[in-house]
């Protein structure tokens, strides 16, 4: 079946069904060899892009070889009964982030590059006819979602704006109309000043647990100046070190850490948003009641989490949350089981 959209008429929730992806190889499962290491460039569809190093390649761009959405199709509306399938095109790129299979992401030096080449295929994407979004992810680990072990992002351009931009765009507006300021310039400013939730911050850049933080350990990083588009960002390198400072302290508080990595930017031209970038470990699943109610119920503090990842830093490599010593042993005890 080609992929299509179609959305729920009760609770307005957009689905992509693509049973083709179901079929894409995993090397969490299988020995197959993997398509993005150096010498398998074949096992791709036709690149789109490459960045060189000493006539070599480091980074490679492909479309996905099992497209969420694909783009060489007509906007075709069929319905049936009462639903309706949205024939919608769409992009699906990969960004093979390195030749080299078994890098996490801070030990890849040149990922400020990376970070380039990010922003400028959000760009190009966004210039395509029925291109209404540009989302770029990252999933790291078995439990993100990640099959290929490889390091790699991948980019979605979707024919219609996502219902959590939709709404973050809204409350953006509502809060510039009653404050006359943006919402998350507010925000750098209050986590700033409070210091308990900041994780790293540099000249450009601050990561910090947001006060209403859903998932154990999760991080907000965004540019301290106000910039509604990533594709505008200019300052790769201090992003690229921010992000690896975060990355490693992930790595050093959670023992065999899954995340993803989700860059919002910015659904339009208005001045509203402010891009950010979303880090996302996979700790405790949604249950029951995350499922049901769409509320969430976080077994770890922001403030915690800050604090945790920020000492972790400075210990010697941490196996587990559980091995945190002095006055955080009885509550990591409790949090044990979460990991
Ligand atoms: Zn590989
Ligand atoms: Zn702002």
């Amino acid at each position: 079946m080609e992929p299509h959209l179609r959305k729920d008429i009760i609770s307005s929730n957009w689905v992509i069904v693509s049973d083709e992806r179901a079929s894409r190889p995993n090397d969490y499962t299988t020995s197959n060899k993997c398509p993005f290491c150096r010498g398998n460039e074949e096992n791709t569809p036709p690149e789109i892009m490459r960045v060189e190093k000493n006539n070599r390649w480091i980074i490679r761009v492909v479309p996905n070889k099992y497209p969420a959405l694909v783009y060489n199709t007509k906007n075709i509306i069929e319905t049936e009964g009462i639903y309706q399938k949205y024939y919608y095109s769409g992009v699906h790129e990969v960004i093979i982030e390195s030749d080299e299979h078994n890098k996490i992401i801070y030990e890849i030096e040149h990922f400020d590059k990376v970070l380039e080449i990010f922003a400028l295929r959000m760009r190009e994407i966004l210039k395509k006819d029925n291109v209404k979004y540009v989302m770029l992810f990252r999933n790291y680990g078995v439990n993100a979602g990640a099959s290929l072990r490889h390091p790699h992002s991948q980019i979605i351009g979707l024919p219609l704006l996502p219902v959590r931009i939709t709404d973050e765009m809204s409350h953006f507006k509502r809060y510039r109309s009653k404050h006359g300021r943006c919402a998350f310039c507010d925000m750098i400013e209050e986590e700033k000043r409070y210091k308990k939730r900041v994780i790293s911050k540099n000249k450009d850049f601050i990561a910090f647990a947001p006060f209403a933080s859903r998932f154990n350990f999760e991080i907000w990083l965004a540019p301290l100046r106000h910039n509604p588009h990533f594709y505008l960002e200019k300052n790769f390198k201090s992003l690229k070190n921010i992000l690896f400072d975060v990355c490693h302290m992930i790595h050093n508080t959670i023992k065999n850490p899954s995340y993803n990595i989700i860059i919002h930017t910015s659904p339009c031209s208005a001045n509203d948003f402010h891009w950010h970038i979303e880090i996302l470990p996979k700790i405790a699943m949604p249950a029951g009641f995350e499922w049901g109610s769409g509320f969430y119920i976080n077994t770890v503090s922001p403030e915690e989490a800050a604090f945790l990842l920020r000492s972790g830093k400075k210990a010697s490599k941490i196996s587990d949350v559980g091995c945190q010593k002095t006055e955080n042993r009885k509550r990591s005890n409790s949090l044990k089981s979460v990991f």
